[in-house]
């Protein structure tokens, strides 16, 4: 495994590489865990190289946000990504993707508007033009993300469409602790009590899954099932749940076959998200 820095080594990596065969890019912000693995796993099998990056992005941080103690460990990111068969660890620098002068954004509009991005103004902008700007440089074949961060998949799905990038998006099943918790880096900064409220996420959301898979279909009581589960921990803040259109994100009153129900908490100062896909009675009995 290669690991390096400089745009133009990659560059030159990437050339010999593509020549050679299928590329896969896996971006991170590093502290891998389990979640980020198995992205990796699948693009090794799928594809003849495998490029990772690790950038914490400053761009896609709010100024109150976790920027400065977002948690970092490049040797041992060296060590995983190395075992599992990476070809290239890219670690570029603030300064080398957003030299002094740099003027350039990528903004998708309305998919990138609510939940997520309405929580966080200016997140969604920060992360397109990073991977735009990622994208640019690796030229992958096919790029994998993580269902985990659902809003952002459908996000880059619409800039890879609408800036006619020629890549595949294939995206990974959220790997989840043994109570469901979804894996993130964020994680390790949870103190012991609010680790264990933190898998109420998850099972409010397989709650409110489980009812609307019985039949009920209106938004309103689905989504006031996950609610009593959130708030019967006070320590558990929440953010925003909602139930949505699995492609346009835009809010549901009513389930359909293709609905997704999204949700951020916050416990200890820890910001979580986590999603589930719905499927109504209907399509279930298909
Ligand atoms: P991050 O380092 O948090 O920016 O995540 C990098 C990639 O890993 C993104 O595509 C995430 O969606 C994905 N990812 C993060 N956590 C998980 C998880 N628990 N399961 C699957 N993919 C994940």
């Amino acid at each position: 495994m290669r690991s390096v820095s400089g745009i133009q080594t990659v560059r030159r990596i990437l050339k010999t590489a593509r020549a050679a065969g299928t590329i896969a890019f896996v971006p991170t912000m590093g502290a891998l865990h389990e979640g980020h693995l198995s992205l990796m796993r699948k693009a090794r099998r799928e594809c003849d190289f495998l490029a990772v990056s690790l950038f914490v992005n400053p761009l896609q941080f709010g100024p109150q946000e976790d920027f400065e103690i977002y948690p970092r460990d490049l040797a041992e990111d060296r060590r995983k990504a190395r075992g599992e068969g990476a070809d290239l660890l890219w670690t570029p620098s603030v300064k080398t993707l957003y030299p002094s002068g740099f003027q350039t954004t990528v903004e998708v509009s309305y998919v990138s508007r609510l939940w997520e991005g309405a929580s966080r103004p200016g997140h969604f902008k920060g992360v397109t033009t990073v991977v735009a700007k990622l994208l640019q440089i690796i030229q992958p074949h096919r790029l994998y993300l993580g269902q985990k961060d659902y809003q952002q998949t459908c996000v880059i799905r619409q800039m890879i469409r609408d800036l006619h990038f020629d890549i595949r998006l294939r995206i990974c099943p959220t790997i989840r602790e043994k109570d469901g918790l979804a894996m993130s880096s964020r994680n390790t900064r949870l103190s012991p009590a609010a680790r264990e409220t933190a898998s109420l996420l998850y099972r409010a959301l397989l709650t409110a899954r489980r009812y609307a898979l019985s039949g009920e279909r209106r938004a309103k009581p689905i989504l006031q099932a996950a609610l009593a589960i959130l708030e019967s921990a006070p320590s558990l803040k929440l953010d925003y749940i909602g139930l949505c259109d699995a492609k346009t994100l835009a809010p549901l009153e009513v389930t359909t076959s293709r609905a997704v129900l999204l949700a951020a908490v916050q416990t200890d100062g820890v910001r979580l998200i986590d999603n589930i896909v719905l499927r109504p009675r209907t399509m279930m009995d298909k």
